[in-house]
């Protein structure tokens, strides 16, 4: 899908920084869906494609896909004909460009057809293990046009269907359900896949090889259960269901319960081949091969990716400076799933990693939405994951579980299948909490760094007299801290903490406390020294 054009907002003099766009990239046209055949060699890299895209046109503009420039295009179609009526020319390329005229008009449908071939060099990872030939997708942020002719950014989100050709020892994995297979008379089959909600290029995957597919979902199901599936390579099965996969059916109910019914008809985890740990493709999560061939692979990481489900693939960001609405999400909901499973300590345990892994970072100095920064790949990082999920634990000790829940909710009911940037949330705790919360992101979000609190207190008399200074870098600005929590010896005070220096008194205490700590809960990510004396 296309949302509103970037240049617009950017250009439109009052845009909240919470909105900015600042990607490079510019859509001139809405892709809705691909339709996907590939034949994947017996050996090699070697890949015949030809995919068919359904476009919505916003003007008289050529319509543009990526493809990487060293696979060969054999031939584009446009409405289903050679593209001979136009006078100059009927396709164009220029580097990893194919752009295609056409006579249609702003709000015309259009389809092309790119038939293509050659050597994949990225974006497709081929395998020779043990148990044969595996060929995985390995996308992010955008390498889906290493192997697809495709308009490889997340604000365009579209369906797709796979028409995926191996040899018949083969099984395939691709997003969606799986509607046929195919047997063609030489020892070959063809798999074909649909998936009718519109998902992120980054997440259009195929996995190809020789799997043990194990259901994991419950005995005892009710009726609107997803069909949760774990493909592993043979040998790897057993430890992978009985170890992080043991629990993968409960979680889809605990993440369905909290945010909305699961986005998508089904989820399967796959063992695969990914530069990272896990990668979140729509309803095909692919794993790092070796975490789970050496039993290094953990609960949280599979908590992780599924919560990405509903926050990454159904609700993606617009534009990658807003990338911790799918990271920090990802990463507070596995501290949720653990507080879930372990109690408040063990959520706590894991939200006091996150935090100290951020002090030690350089992203500390950065702002969440940094503007200057336009590699995706330098984006993903601590402030996307860890500061991010910080922001989420630090709105729900804001408004309270039960509105937290509900902005979590209302966010992803007004955004499932479709894109959001950071206001889109703000506005989602706005029409829930009604009050509005601007503020707090733009503290949260736009400053660099976290409160340095050295608070000192003072018994005269029956007063405790408090003395909070903010003693972080100027650079980082000042914070607001409403309601953060003073323990004087087990009895909470709420404090409002605003700019440098904040002082407050306190009445009725006839000795001096014996223990003062400043959010005992750990509801802030920031740093504090607590003195004081008579
Ligand atoms: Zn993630």
């Amino acid at each position: 899908m296309l949302s509103i054009p970037a240049l617009l907002l950017q250009t439109a003099a009052a845009v909240s920084p919470l909105a900015l766009r600042p990607d490079t990239t510019r859509l001139p046209h809405d892709v809705t869906h691909y339709d996907v055949s590939l034949v994947l060699g017996d050996s090699g890299r070697h890949v015949l494609g030809q995919i068919d895209v359904s476009w919505r046109l916003e003007s008289a503009d050529p319509v543009e896909l990526q493809l990487d420039s060293t696979l060969r295009v054999i031939r584009v179609l446009v409405n289903g004909r050679e593209n001979t009526r136009l006078v100059r020319t009927m396709w164009g390329r220029a580097g990893d460009r194919i752009a295609v005229p056409h006579e249609g008009r702003a709000g015309d449908s259009l389809s092309t057809r790119v038939r293509y071939r050659g050597d994949v060099s990225d974006g497709l990872v081929f395998r020779q293990g043990p148990g044969g030939r595996r060929v995985f997708a390995d996308n992010w942020p955008d390498h889906a046009h290493g192997w697809l002719p495709v308009q490889d950014h997340p604000s365009d989100k579209a369906t797709v269907a796979f028409h995926v050709q191996v040899p018949a020892g083969m099984q395939v994995i691709a997003n969606g359900t799986l509607e046929k297979i195919d047997t063609l008379p030489y020892q070959h089959r063809v798999w074909h896949y649909q998936l009718n909600e519109p998902i992120p290029t980054y997440s259009i995957v195929i996995g190809a090889g020789t799997f043990a597919v194990t259901p994991l979902g419950r005995a005892d199901c009710p009726a609107r259960c997803v069909p949760v599936t774990l493909w592993t390579d043979p040998a790897d099965s057993a430890w992978a269901v009985s170890g992080p996969f043991r629990r993968a059916a409960p979680m889809v109910e605990f993440f369905s319960r909290l945010i909305g019914t699961f986005p998508y008809p089904s989820l399967a985890h796959v063992q695969a081949a990914t530069r990272f740990g896990g990668m979140e493709n729509a309803t095909a999560i692919f794993y790092n091969d070796s975490l789970i061939r050496t039993g290094q692979l953990g609960e949280a990481t599979v908590a992780h990716e599924t919560a990405h489900q509903w926050f990454g693939d159904a609700v993606t960001p617009d534009d990658w400076h807003h990338l911790w609405l799918s990271e920090g999400f990802a990463t507070y909901l596995a501290a949720m799933w653990a507080e879930e499973t372990g109690g408040v300590a063990a959520r706590s345990g894991v939200m006091r990693q996150e935090a100290d892994q951020y002090f030690e970072s350089a992203q500390v100095e950065r702002p969440i939405i940094d503007p200057g920064v336009l590699d995706p790949q330098s984006l993903l990082n601590d402030n996307a994951y860890q500061k991010g999920a910080w922001v989420l634990h630090q709105l729900r000790g804001l408004i309270g579980d039960s509105l937290f829940a509900a902005a979590l909710r209302e966010f992803y009911r007004a955004h499932a299948h479709g894109t959001a940037v950071s206001a889109d949330f703000a506005d989602a705790v706005k029409k829930v909490a009604g009050k509005d919360f601007e503020w707090y992101f733009r503290q949260a979000l736009t400053q660099p760094g976290y409160p340095v609190l050295d608070v000192r207190w003072h018994h005269r008399g029956n007063r405790i007299n408090l003395d909070i200074q903010q003693t972080q870098p100027p650079g980082w600005g000042t914070y607001r801290l409403p309601g953060v929590v003073l323990r004087i010896d087990g009895k909470d005070f709420p404090l409002d903490v605003n700019g440098r220096a904040t002082h407050h008194t306190l009445r009725g205490f006839n000795r001096p406390p014996r223990k003062v700590e400043l959010d005992p809960a750990g509801w802030w990510l920031m740093k504090a020294r607590v003195s004081g004396g008579q």
